[in-house]
């Protein structure tokens, strides 16, 4: 068995030595499960399905003007602010230092030395991407009913609904909005789609959409939303998004892309270029659902093959990025520097995205364009390898969105890059339209 020692990030109060349940009256944890939930309420917010992103042709960062604050945006960061103020969080992360890196990229640093406080190494096995849930380990029902903010899910009657102080219905499978107590920005928060269903992290079809309608409904450029998979780091077993706001764009988000694919749905796949992490970008689809579908299906494609990935959900749901990733797996070989080793620095979806989280004032204060990209280079498959994944990627999308699939070229489109790599697809030299 290929494993690390692992410094897991504590993501809530509970997640600490545990202590026996008591029966009745509850464990005295006010926790999730049955000792504790009966009669526990907490508000619920039912948003209004929305059939696609509006304006897709705004630019990045143009929803703002649009709208006013959104419901949602100011629930999400009302009720984070109010467990600041109780005091749930571990460190204030307000006063962590932020800054932008001078350079072409504007890779974001924060200088976060509270994150790893308390740390507690454990067995974590980092080679397969899909393992089953254990009761036995941490999980999210496990955390307090005060850590959690709001119960999140599609209005019936497609209308948005509010209520202050709803019961919790734990037989109809309700999805939790909860703060991470350790934060790297404001508003950090998780979501946990049909929390008591206990999922193993692993994407499916309906807990996609459901991030990425959260992504819409925040109508905050400045929310995203973010997915670890197993051995792309992960801490916990129990299926989870997290998101926050920076008010900053992401390097990634600037990145050239060049087309590649365009599905019968109308999603476009794009590939990342210039960028020190290679992956691919999902944009556009009749509906929102077609663009969740395609997401969902090329990160099912990854865990049946086990390739850890992660996934940024971007300017108001209207850009997903999926980077597949080899750093545990280099990690576990012996081929990362011992220098980057060093730094203690996960390369989780924030990172890869641009925002370092920093553990240490040495590399908070040398943190350079150079340095960020070296590690982040350490993260990416090869160009070689990316191919051939986005191979079995288009192979699991076209099977499952119909039978009769005939690649056909596209015009070549967006090319930024005059050397930009016109082999796309492992075994073909153009480029692909799936239909
Ligand atoms: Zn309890």
């Amino acid at each position: 068995m290929l494993s690390i020692k692992r410094v897991p990030t504590v993501v809530s109060n509970y997640q600490k030595e545990e202590t026996g349940e008591a029966a009745a009256g509850g464990c005295g944890r006010n926790c999730l499960k049955s000792c504790c939930i009966q009669g526990a309420r907490l508000p619920l917010y039912a948003f209004k399905k929305v059939d696609k992103v509006c304006g897709n042709e705004l630019p990045l960062l143009g929803c703002k003007e649009q709208h006013p604050v959104a419901f949602l945006d100011s629930l999400v960061l009302g009720e984070w602010e109010d467990r600041m103020q109780r005091g749930l969080f571990r460190y204030d992360v307000t006063a962590c230092e932020t800054k932008v890196i001078p350079g072409e990229y504007g890779f974001i640093a924060q200088l976060n030395e509270g994150r790893h406080l308390k740390k507690r190494p454990t067995e974590f096995r980092v080679d397969k991407v899909l393992q089953p849930f254990d009761e036995n380990k941490f999980n999210f029902t496990k955390v307090g009913q005060e850590e959690v903010l709001f119960q999140l899910e599609a209005s019936n009657d497609g209308e948005v609904q509010f209520f202050p102080n709803a019961p919790i219905d734990v037989e109809n499978s309700p999805s939790f909005v909860a703060i991470n107590v350790s934060p790297i920005e404001y508003g950090h928060v998780l979501l946990i789609p049909r929390i008591f269903e206990c999922l193993p992290q692993r994407i499916d079809h309906a807990s996609f959409l459901l991030a990425l309608q959260m992504a819409v409904e925040a109508r905050n450029p400045y929310f995203r939303l973010g997915y670890n998979s197993l051995g792309a780091f992960a801490t916990i077993n129990h299926l989870h998004f997290q998101a926050y706001y920076l008010a900053l764009p992401f390097p990634i988000e600037k990145a050239p892309t060049k087309k590649i694919a365009k599905l019968s749905g109308g999603v476009i796949i794009s590939k990342l270029l210039n960028y020190p992490v290679r992956g691919l970008v999902f944009e556009g689809g009749h509906t929102l659902e077609d663009l969740a579908n395609a997401v969902s299906e090329a990160c099912i494609c990854l865990q049946h093959n086990n390739i850890p990935y992660n996934v940024l959900i971007s300017d108001c749901g209207r850009q997903i990025f999926l980077l597949p990733q080899c750093y545990a797996e280099k990690q576990a070989l012996g081929e990362v520097s011992p220098e980057l080793l060093e730094t203690q620095v996960n390369p989780a979806v924030w990172e890869i995205s641009g925002h370092m989280v920093l553990k240490r004032k040495k590399d908070y204060e040398e943190a350079s364009e150079a340095n960020a990209w070296r590690l982040l280079a350490e993260v990416s498959l090869s160009e070689e390898r990316l191919l051939e994944v986005t191979a079995l990627v288009f192979q699991a999308i076209t099977s499952s969105v119909e039978m009769n699939v005939k690649p056909q070229r596209l015009e070549e489109v967006d090319a930024v890059s005059p050397n930009a790599q016109h082999a796309m697809v492992a075994g073909s030299h153009e480029c692909l339209v799936l239909q």
